[in-house]
């Protein structure tokens, strides 16, 4: 890495057949950490998700091969067994592989599962972890995940499953802890979760931030409450990706917001 005091730890070796698990951060590259980016100039071959920005594959060296795998909302994607079978071939083909995924590898993104094969295949890997989507886009906003007034405790929560009877009586206890929650993956069930929280006894005012894009030119960001949050995501046409903050945190951004400086530029 150029530009870094002597006194700095040296980046661990890549070695022929390891593959390194790396968080890619909510997008904008400036956002990766510096072993993400040690990572992608030595790799010799990226496996990304979909979502992952084009600034941060241009950080891979000129002759690294790129293969893209992974989920993206609402369309067809590569099976995550096929995935699997990709990365360990690779590494077993002697490549130093980078599987490069968006925000954290071990939150939401399948890097647990990933990780799991690759322990039961024998293949060395390393853990790269990012910032996850989740904390950094709402602390980007102006929502601190917590104040010693406001929460002792933070969720984090997929909402990519239809609310049925399980889920929603998981949702209800979740309100009942009182904590805020951040969810992900929860636009097109927002509707039906927040209507299991108003169930778990939140109030209908209770403050709901959605951050869409967060890091990206296309970022949105809607301030509404519980009751309405549903309808307000529909009517402001937001789209995947968006993480969603609930609760008294999400009402601090007004607050920060008169001093704030933010934006990429
Ligand atoms: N491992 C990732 C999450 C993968 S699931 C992480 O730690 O962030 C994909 C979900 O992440 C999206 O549906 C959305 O909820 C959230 N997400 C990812 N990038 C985002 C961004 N730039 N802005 C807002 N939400 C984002």
């Amino acid at each position: 890495m150029d530009r870094l005091p002597s006194s700095f730890p040296a980046f661990p070796e890549f070695s022929p057949g390891e593959v390194w698990l790396v968080g890619a951060g909510p997008g904008d590259p400036r956002f990766l950490t510096l072993m993400a980016v040690h990572a992608l100039r030595t790799a010799d071959v990226v496996v990304h998700d979909e979502l992952v920005d084009r600034r941060v594959l241009e950080l891979a060296s000129d002759s690294a091969e790129l293969h893209s795998a992974g989920k993206r909302g609402g369309k067809p994607s590569a099976h995550q067994r096929d995935i699997n079978d990709l990365i360990s071939q690779l590494a077993k083909d002697g490549q130093k592989v980078v599987r490069l995924k968006g925000g954290d590898p071990f939150v939401f993104g399948r890097g647990g599962e990933e990780a799991l094969s690759l322990a039961r295949a024998g293949i060395a890997f390393r853990i790269v972890p990012g910032l996850t989507s989740g904390l950094s886009a709402a602390a980007l906003a102006g929502i601190p995940a917590t104040t010693r007034e406001t929460n002792h405790a933070i969720i984090l929560a997929t909402g990519h499953r239809a609310v049925d009877a399980t889920s929603s009586r998981e949702w209800e206890a979740m309100a009942r802890t009182g904590q805020p929650i951040i969810l992900y993956m929860a636009i097109s069930n927002l509707a039906d979760i927040a209507a299991a929280f108003l169930r778990g006894g939140m109030a209908p005012h209770t403050p709901v931030t959605i951050i869409a894009s967060a890091t990206y030119a296309s970022e949105r960001i809607v301030e509404t409450q519980l009751v309405d949050a549903g309808r307000a995501a529909k009517r402001e046409g937001i789209v995947p990706p968006a993480v969603v903050v609930v609760g008294s945190i999400a009402a601090l951004r007004e607050e920060l917001l008169a001093t704030l400086v933010s934006g990429s530029s």
